[in-house]
């Protein structure tokens, strides 16, 4: 009787054991797993450039909310009136387009909002949000659907490119405004 005491005690023993030490080898690999997926997370951690143009600049706390909801930070903002010289020089890569000087005219006529943005995949996750240069096409729910109004008149600038968006930040941000 002894003996089948032990072993009815020993063997639910050894397996409570052997269980909660399988429980901790798995739960560490779960949390490697965790850091491994956090790592991949980082490394697609972007910024862009937001402008939010003239004709959509009283309507920046609206924009900022739809920004918010589709998982991006806005973490450096600043209002200002571009000059025509910094317009021209932003939109230079436009420069032989018929519509260069009117655009930069339109950027330059009132106060934009300028912002860098921050989140996973940022670049493309805010030119989707954007919606279609021209806001007469753009798709329901985004940006310009809501707030611009012709190919011109279209509520925000939003950069191409990692590249383009490096250049463009540091072209209205200093590190200090942006945070390091
Ligand atoms: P975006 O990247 O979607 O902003 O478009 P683009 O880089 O091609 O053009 C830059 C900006 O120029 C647009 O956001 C518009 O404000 C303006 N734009 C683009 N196409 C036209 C056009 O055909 N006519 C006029 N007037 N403006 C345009
Ligand atoms: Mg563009």
């Amino acid at each position: 009787m002894k003996k089948v005491g032990l072993i009815s005690i020993a063997l639910p023993l050894t397996l409570i054991c052997g269980g909660f030490s399988n429980d901790v080898k798995a739960s560490q690999t779960e949390s490697e797993k965790t850091d491994a997926t956090k790592e991949e997370k980082k490394e697609d951690m972007e910024r862009t450039l937001a402008i939010i143009k003239p004709d959509a600049a009283d309507k920046a706390d609206e924009i900022n909310k739809m920004i918010e909801a589709a998982g991006l930070k806005v973490i450096a903002k600043k209002t200002t009136r571009l000059s025509l010289e910094k317009a021209k020089e932003f939109y230079e890569i436009h420069k032989d387009r018929p519509f260069y000087d009117s655009l930069c005219e339109f950027m330059s006529s009132g106060d934009v909002v300028i912002e860098v943005l921050e989140g996973p995949e940022a670049v493309s996750r805010y030119r989707t949000l954007m919606g279609a240069t021209d806001a007469r096409k753009a798709e329901e729910g985004t940006i310009r659907k809501a707030f611009g109004t012709d190919n011109q008149k279209n509520a925000v600038h939003g950069s191409d490119s990692l590249e383009n968006a490096a250049k463009e930040i540091s072209s209205f941000f200093s590190d200090e405004e942006i945070g390091g």
